[in-house]
């Protein structure tokens, strides 16, 4: 087997858009549409219909072995499983905790990047946070994913396996609290979705198209979480898919976030922000503005103040983040009474605002936490 290596550390403020070509993992049936996969199925020489038969094999009961699809022929069974199930993910290392709700998979990918996802259940909901990236372009210096640089972009496939991989463990029961289903995805792993667009979009699609064709989970549960690619936003509002945009601005004011969140030398505090809205107003969903606090370097009641005039009266909300301070990091998560203080600064502005549980510390499978290291 081949291996890719990281790229290494980036210099501060150095952004990566394009992602390194590499070779690609095999095609698997999560990368095709339904359209895709029957001509795929025809081509080999199966009846169209087969396409249909494989997905709900893996859709609907989450399997792609070939012992399992019984209703396929048994001379068909493995060349099928062989062209469209190839192994994408092969878990390295799983680590829970909070007796076992909060659970982070390290995987490696078929040319040994790796990547990591976690599980979350709630007692309403479960969570799958996913990565899109091998790393990450973005290079915000709070972040220990962007401190590793962009290794490559993963295909739509690999996305939707790390659902998959969840909706598995929890439809066996493996997850405290009885079988389960995935009811949300946040794109809150490693990467940056929207630098690797059109394999996110895949992936989204796939999770919100009812089966067979995809796991049905409702647009509504799915987030998009962003360091702010405008002209992406822009056509992500166009795609007629109803999904939670997050906004990682972390400054209101251009100056500090030039340094917090490097993309923002691009594409200023206002430019995001009114993409935001554009957003907003297209797609009806209130746009989720993430706010990781950082001790006496964007805690500053002068700056709550600011983020909540430049926000007031849109459909919007704020996730505040206690910072997960990152080996090495200079910085840590604000005092209490700093945070306090945030909160009640914006409330007075009318603007919705909850502080983020902080799921996965022990187990660094919090925010900003996901560096993949073995
Ligand atoms: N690239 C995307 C998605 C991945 S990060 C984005 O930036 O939005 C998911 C969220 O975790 C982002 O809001 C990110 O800013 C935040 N985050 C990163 N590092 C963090 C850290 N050390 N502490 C708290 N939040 C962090």
């Amino acid at each position: 087997m081949s291996s890719v290596s990281p790229p290494g550390t980036p210099v501060p403020g150095q952004l990566t858009f394009v992602a390194p070509r590499r070779a690609k993992p095999a095609r698997h049936l999560a990368d095709l549409t339904m359209a895709e996969r029957r001509a795929a199925v025809a081509e080999l020489g199966e009846k169209p219909f087969r396409a249909d038969q494989l997905s709900r094999h893996y859709f609907e009961r989450l399997t792609g072995d070939p012992g399992l699809m019984t209703d396929l022929p048994a001379a068909a069974r493995e060349k099928l499983a062989k062209a469209f199930f190839p192994t994408l993910l092969t878990p390295v290392r799983e680590m829970t905790t909070d007796a076992g709700t909060t659970r982070k998979t390290l995987w490696r990918l078929f040319d040994g990047a790796l990547v990591e996802s976690v599980l979350m259940r709630y007692t309403d909901r479960t969570t799958m946070c996913v990565s899109s990236q091998a790393g990450c372009g973005m290079n915000c210096p709070f972040c220990a994913t962007g401190q590793a640089g962009l290794t490559r972009n993963m295909t739509t496939a690999e996305i939707v396996e790390q659902v998959v991989a969840g909706a598995r463990a929890l439809a066996a029961g493996d997850v405290p609290g009885g079988p389960g289903r995935v009811s949300n995805v946040v794109f809150m792993g490693m990467g940056e979705p929207l630098a690797n667009y059109k394999a996110v979009i895949g992936a989204v699609r796939r999770m919100v198209e009812p089966a067979p064709d995809g796991l049905g989970i409702s647009a509504r549960g799915v987030t998009v979480s962003t360091v702010g690619l405008v002209p992406a936003i822009g056509k992500l509002a166009a795609e007629g898919l109803p999904v939670t945009l997050a906004l990682s601005l972390h400054a209101p004011d251009d100056e500090l976030r030039d340094t917090l969140v490097p993309i923002n030398t691009r594409w200023k505090v206002a430019e995001v922000l009114d993409a935001a809205w554009d957003y907003a107003a297209r797609t009806k969903r209130r746009v989720s503005i993430e706010y990781a606090l950082i001790k006496d370097i964007n805690d500053q009641e002068w700056r709550a103040d600011l983020l909540g005039k430049l926000i007031k009266n849109k459909l919007v909300h704020v996730n505040l983040i206690p910072l997960n301070p990152t080996p090495g990091s200079k910085w840590t998560a604000s005092r209490p009474e700093d945070e306090r203080a945030f909160v009640r600064r914006l409330e007075f502005h009318g603007v919705p605002v909850t502080v983020r549980d902080t799921r996965g510390r022990e187990i660094d499978g919090a925010c900003g936490q996901l560096a993949a290291a073995e």
